[in-house]
């Protein structure tokens, strides 16, 4: 394994592997650190050890902070196996692009986890850290698909869960997480007022909270995005990558992904340009971007892209330095933009995304509206939820008839929506 300790980003100190996210010393954020050299083999090697490795996310061990190999057949490494996340469809959407003018999208489907969001990833490599640790208790704060990943990824790792979510959160989401038997906690707050508590108890209990406590090792799942963009696009990188931004954990990883496997050779050329996503209803990134500042001030979410709403993110200024490092931008939409971008998809693509693919759709358009992407782009446009998960922002939004059931009503149906295709038809 090449994962060796974990490191301050401020002040560089060095921990063990344990189960930490803060720097003793000067407060700054815990990450991952690696040393590649450990791997060893040449591009060859390494690529053909990752097509050789199992169809999920867990073909990236290699790269990932877990210290027991990648899963055996003979399933010595239980904890990998648990609830396989990943390798999700990257579709290539000529009729989005023909829509917005640009000649190359491809869209990552990451719908299609098992709980129907990208954060099956993180909590894949949460959990098998927790494991790893002796953790019997997986938790979470979450701003709702999170809710559904631990308890799902507990349920079939044997770990019991508690998860806490803001009390107003969608219906779905709240019933696709009991179902797996977690304790549920719904909290009187936001999201921020739900994070604020859960720090608060880890503190008090000896349990895995996923994104507080095993941080370091949850954020490096999303790293397994942007090797599989890359892999699925035969080994090169795309030019330019659009992100939904909740605490900046996604964009900011994708990009270190993307850019370990540049150092390591197994992709070369540009980073991609990278354009974060937020709602206008909870912008904190978006509105420090536009403003030239170097952090962020805090915001009270009110949007319906709730899996976006964290009004104080926690890699804000690592996603700010991303954005102006790599030529891209951060950019916020408004709700009504949010349900165009939902349509769109749908209507173009034939899938169906919750509000935060809204986001990243509507931004999309956005930038191709402005003249931002150059013709020649290769774009990525990522989708990291489910719609069935935010049924509520597509209410009302087209009729459904109600007709007898006999031929007449159909034709008379048929008439009044489509009057000069039945014409013809006679
Ligand atoms: C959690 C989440 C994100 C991004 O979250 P970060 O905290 O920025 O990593 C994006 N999309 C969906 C659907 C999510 O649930
Ligand atoms: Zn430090």
């Amino acid at each position: 394994m090449a994962v060796t300790h974990l490191q301050c980003r401020a002040c560089k100190a060095q921990y063990e592997l344990d189960a930490r996210y803060v720097c003793e010393r000067c407060f700054g954020p815990l990450e991952a650190a690696f040393d590649h050299s450990r791997l060893g083999g040449d591009v060859g090697e390494l690529r053909r050890r990752i097509q050789g490795g199992p169809q999920n996310m867990w073909r990236y061990a290699d790269f990932l902070p877990t210290v027991e190999g990648p899963p055996g057949p003979s399933g010595r490494l239980a904890s990998r196996v648990g609830l396989p996340a990943g390798c999700t469809p990257l579709i290539r959407a000529d009729r989005l692009a023909q829509r917005l003018g640009l000649r190359e999208v491809w869209v990552k489907n990451d719908a299609a986890n098992p709980t129907h969001s990208f954060k099956d990833r993180v909590v894949s490599v949460a959990a098998a850290r927790a494991r790893e640790l002796g953790f019997g208790v997986l938790a979470c704060a979450s701003t709702g698909n999170l809710a559904n990943a631990v308890a799902a990824h507990g349920a079939a790792l044997g770990l019991e869960t508690y998860v806490l979510i803001p009390a107003d959160l969608e219906e779905q989401k709240i019933l696709a997480t009991g179902v797996y038997g977690a304790r549920v906690v719904a909290v009187q707050g936001g999201y921020d007022e739900v994070n604020r508590l859960c720090t608060e108890i880890s503190a008090e209990r000896e349990w895995a909270f996923v994104n507080i406590n095993l941080r370091p090792y949850y954020a490096e799942g999303s790293k397994t995005l942007a090797f599989e963009i890359a892999e699925q696009l035969g080994w090169e990188l795309p030019d330019r990558c659009v992100v939904p931004i909740a605490s900046g954990s996604l964009y900011t990883k994708l990009a270190k992904g993307f850019e370990e496997w540049r150092q390591l050779g197994l992709l070369e050329g540009e980073l991609p340009r990278m354009n974060g996503a937020q709602a206008q209803g909870c912008a904190p990134v978006a509105n420090a971007f536009a403003a030239g500042q170097e952090v962020c001030r805090p915001v009270k979410p009110d949007t319906i892209a709730k899996s976006l709403a964290i009004g104080t993110p926690a890699d804000g200024p690592y996603a700010l330095d991303l954005a102006r490092a790599s030529g891209g931008a951060v950019d916020s939409v408004t709700e009504e933009e949010i349900r165009e971008g939902i349509a769109l998809l749908a209507q173009t693509t034939g899938i169906f995304t919750e509000t935060a693919g809204g986001v990243t759709t509507a931004v999309l358009a956005k930038l191709a509206a402005r003249g931002d992407i150059d013709p020649s782009e290769r774009v990525v446009l990522l989708i990291t939820g489910e719609g069935l998960k935010t049924l509520d922002a597509v209410r009302g939004t087209f009729e459904t008839t109600v007709i007898e059931p006999s031929f007449e009503a159909f034709e008379a149906f048929e008439a009044r929506v489509h009057a000069p295709a039945a014409a013809r038809a006679r």
